[in-house]
C-alpha cells in the first residue's frame, strides 16, 4: 500500500500549482518543501511576475492562453485578485536583434491574440513616459499584465490544503527511488514515504534528484536581481497609465512594471549572466548590473529625479533553449518533471494542472509535445 497518490517535491509556484490541482482532483497529496513556505531562496518570491501571451513561438501562446483560464479559476476559488492586466509593450531593434516584431505578429495572429505594432511616435503619444530609439518598434498586447508572485503561491498552497493535501515545509527530499510495482519510495530528511506518483518541481535543484533516475538536464543557474525605483511622479506610473514593458536588445534585454501595491516601479535586466550554484549563492546584488539597468532606464524611461529604493535577488534556472518542461521521465512514467525555465510563473496554474492530469489520469488534453524532457538530458544508463 502506498501512503500517497502523489508526492510533489518543491513548493514554489509550479509545485504549489501541482499540489493544488492534484488535491482538487481528489487525490491523496503530499507537498514537500526543503525550506520554509514563502522563502526567498528560489524563483517564486517577491511581488510581481509578467503574465502575457505575447510570444514569438505559437506553442507558448497556446499554453499562455490556457493559463489565463486557469488563473481565472484560481482567483475565483481563492476569492482574491491575483492578476492585474495593464497591457504590455515589447520593444525591438528593427535590425540586428535575434527577435523582431514580425515574428511576434505572426505567432499572435496564428492564435487570434489582439495586438498592435507601434512606431516610437505612436508609443510616445500614448505613453509619454517612454522615449524609444528611432530604429525600434514595439508590439502592444492588451492582455499583458502582472501576477502577484508571493500571494499567488500562498493562495495555491492554501487551496491545496483546503482540498485535503498535506503540506510539509522544512522537509528536504534526499532521494526518489525508481518505481517498483507501481510504488515509488521517497526519502526525506525526516523519514521514508511511499507514493504512486511523484511530481518533481525542484527547479534549480532538479538534477540532484533526477540524476540517479537517469536524467541530467543541462541547467544554467544564475542569481538575478530586480530593483525598485521611486519615480519623480509616481502617479504617471500607476497601472492604469503605464504598461508592463520588455525591451529586447541586440545584446541585453530588460523589463519593468508599473506601480504595484506601492508607489515604486520595478525593473530588471533579463538573464544577467551572474552564474552561480544555489549552494554558494551570495544574495549580494551586483552594482555593475544595477548601473546597466539604470543606464537602460535613463534612455527608455527618462526621469532625472528617479531614485533607487532597493534591490532584491532571485534565481534563474534556464533549460536548453529556455524550454518549459512538463512531462514524465520516459523510463519512469510515474515521475513527472516540471521546470519553468526562468519564464514559468505565468504558466504555473496551467503547468500544475497538466502535471496533475499526467500523474492521476495518465494523460492530458494539452499539447505538451514541445515541452518534454530534452533528449540531451537522458543519461546513457540502465536506470
Ligand atoms: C527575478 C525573476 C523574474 C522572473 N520574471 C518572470 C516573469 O516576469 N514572468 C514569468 O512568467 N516568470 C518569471 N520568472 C520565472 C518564474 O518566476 C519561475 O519560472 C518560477 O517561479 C519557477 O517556479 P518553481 O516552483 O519551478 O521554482 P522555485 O520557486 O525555485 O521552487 C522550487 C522549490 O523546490 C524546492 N526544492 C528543491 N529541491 C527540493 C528537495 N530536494 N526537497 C524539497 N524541496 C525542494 C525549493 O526549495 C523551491 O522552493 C522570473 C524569475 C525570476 C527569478
Amino acid at each position: 500500500m502506498s501512503q500517497y497518490d502523489v508526492i510533489v517535491v518543491g513548493l514554489g509556484a509550479l509545485g504549489s500549482a501541482a499540489a493544488y490541482h492534484a488535491a482538487k482532483k481528489g487525490a491523496k497529496v503530499l507537498g514537500l518543501e526543503q525550506f520554509g513556505l514563502g522563502h526567498v531562496h528560489g524563483a517564486s518570491h517577491d511581488t510581481s511576475r509578467i503574465v502575457r501571451t505575447s510570444y514569438n513561438t505559437p506553442e507558448y501562446v497556446v499554453i499562455a492562453k490556457a493559463a489565463y483560464k486557469d488563473w481565472a479559476v484560481l482567483e475565483a476559488e481563492a476569492k482574491q485578485k491575483l492578476l492585474t492586466i495593464t497591457g504590455g509593450l515589447i520593444f525591438f531593434p528593427k535590425t540586428g536583434g535575434e527577435l523582431n516584431s514580425g515574428q511576434y505578429a505572426q505567432s499572435l495572429k496564428a492564435n487570434d491574440i489582439p495586438f498592435e505594432i507601434l512606431s516610437p511616435d505612436q508609443v510616445h503619444r500614448r505613453w509619454p513616459q517612454f522615449s524609444m530609439d528611432s530604429d525600434t518598434d514595439a508590439v502592444y498586447t492588451p492582455d499583458t499584465g502582472m501576477a502577484h508572485a508571493s500571494r499567488s503561491v500562498a493562495a495555491m498552497q492554501w487551496l491545496a490544503t483546503f482540498h485535503g493535501a498535506d503540506i510539509k515545509e522544512r522537509t528536504k527530499v534526499t532521494k526518489v527511488s525508481t518505481p517498483r510495482n507501481g510504488i515509488i519510495t521517497v526519502d526525506t530528511a525526516n523519514g521514508r514515504l511511499t507514493t504512486r506518483k511523484v511530481i518533481l518541481a525542484a527547479d534549480a535543484w532538479t538534477n540532484e534528484l533526477t540524476k540517479p533516475l537517469g536524467v541530467d538536464i543541462p541547467l544554467v543557474i544564475s542569481q538575478e536581481q530586480v530593483t525598485y525605483f521611486k519615480p519623480t511622479r509616481p502617479d504617471d506610473f500607476e497601472d492604469r497609465r503605464f504598461p508592463v514593458w520588455i525591451s529586447m536588445g541586440r545584446e541585453e534585454s530588460f523589463y519593468g512594471f508599473p506601480c504595484f501595491g506601492e508607489p515604486s516601479i520595478k525593473a530588471a535586466q533579463d538573464s544577467a549572466k551572474n552564474y552561480m550554484d544555489p549552494s554558494n549563492r551570495t544574495y549580494v546584488h551586483s552594482e555593475q548590473l544595477l548601473k546597466n539597468l539604470q543606464s537602460r532606464m535613463n534612455s527608455l524611461i527618462p526621469d532625472k529625479g528617479r531614485q533607487v529604493l532597493r534591490t532584491a535577488t532571485c534565481q534563474y534556472t534556464v533549460t536548453p533553449n529556455r524550454q518549459l518542461i512538463v512531462g514524465p521521465i520516459q523510463k519512469h512514467p510515474g515521475i513527472i518533471v516540471l521546470l519553468g525555465a526562468a519564464q514559468g510563473f505565468k504558466f504555473a496554474p496551467a503547468l500544475g494542472r497538466v502535471a496533475a492530469e499526467l500523474a492521476l489520469d495518465g494523460k492530458t488534453d494539452a499539447d505538451i509535445s514541445n515541452f518534454s524532457i530534452p533528449k540531451v538530458a537522458l543519461l546513457n544508463s540502465k536506470l
